[in-house]
């Protein structure tokens, strides 16, 4: 079926999930960063960038968190640029791991295979990946200007965040040992692990996330800035992978309630993509069991579901820009 949508249209839906998912109870913040338990659990942003570059913005959406888990997105679009896509695939891999994001019995069941860049221990291979080879400042500045690039503004450190993850990340140390012992460590094991911590420790707002989002939607061309940040065949692999895994263990009931492939972390941001239409991000710090903001979730799905939205619909859709603002 082909429909069209107005533009304001979208916007409506937009306020409207935002406004009805505002008082949803539920969930805690992370705890196991000390960070992060912090944060006002009462921050709640919702943005939406179109392929056009019109943006919506509500609530919270200049408030930097902490990026954490969606930071694995950028980087892995990183090294699809450095490596290509088949080289990505060959070295650390494409596939769901069905367990925690954290998962070291993941690594063992892969046969010694990270599985994908968007789970913390293919994420810290990402990080090993990425040129130039033995230049850790060098390295930290290509993953920031990616970053830069794809939201068309910058992401800040925040070092405290930084010193928190740093002084309690025995679990990825763990894992990042345990892929140098399978050879899957492509530079020097403790410089992957600390690139990987500090691009978690990145503060970002969901506006930047959803024109991050839009960039993906719209083949590599920010729509904002109008920079094309990586070559249009990129878009469909990290749309897959973001699909398969972007949820850890919950990405099939996310994918099957929400209609839209998406990424979480746990400093309660979650950054969703529909390709060829839009990028949308939400933020509020409480989670749920598996790790995701459980009301940046809930907008999300409102919104998806009051356009009657779904990327496996099969439904050709148009955004028209009658009403636009
Ligand atoms: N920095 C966090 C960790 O490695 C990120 C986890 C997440 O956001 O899912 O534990």
């Amino acid at each position: 079926m082909h429909r069209t949508i107005t533009i304001s249209q979208i916007r409506q839906a937009a306020q409207e999930a935002y406004e009805e998912s505002k008082n949803i109870s539920g969930g805690a913040n992370a705890n196991y960063i000390p960070y992060l338990a912090n944060v006002d659990s009462g921050l709640f942003g919702l943005s939406l960038t179109l392929v056009d570059g019109t943006s919506f913005n509500f609530g919270d959406t200049a408030y930097r968190f902490g990026i954490e888990s969606v930071s694995k997105v950028p980087t892995a679009i990183l090294a699809m640029i450095q490596h290509t896509p088949q080289g990505v695939l060959r070295e650390i891999g494409a596939d769901a791991t069905g367990l925690p994001f954290n998962s070291i019995f993941a690594i063992l069941l892969e046969n010694d295979h990270p599985s994908t860049p968007l789970v913390n221990a293919g994420a810290i291979s990402a990080c090993s990946m990425i040129a130039p080879q033995g230049d850790a400042a060098e390295k930290w500045n290509e993953i920031t200007r990616n970053i830069t690039e794809l939201c068309g503004s910058s992401p800040v450190l925040i070092e405290e965040l930084y010193e928190s993850e740093t002084a309690t990340n025995f679990n990825n140390r763990a894992i990042s040992w345990l892929l140098k012992n399978y050879n899957r460590i492509y530079d020097e094991v403790d410089m992957s692990l600390d690139l990987y911590t500090r691009q978690c420790s990145l503060g970002i707002t969901s506006a930047q996330l959803a024109v991050m989002g839009a960039t993906i939607a719209n083949h590599g061309l920010n729509p904002v800035t109008g920079k094309q940040v990586f070559d249009p065949e990129i878009s469909p692999k990290i749309t897959t992978m973001i699909a398969s895994v972007g949820f850890y263990q919950h990405t099939g009931d996310w994918l099957y309630t929400s209609g839209i492939p998406a990424k979480t972390g746990v400093g309660g941001g979650v950054m969703g993509v529909m390709p060829g239409l839009f990028g949308i991000a939400a933020f509020a710090p409480p989670l749920d069991d598996a790790g995701n903001s459980v009301k940046a979730q809930a907008a999300i799905k409102k919104f998806m579901q009051k356009l009657d939205l779904n990327i496996f619909s099969g439904d050709t859709v148009t955004i028209s820009s009658d009403g636009k603002e």
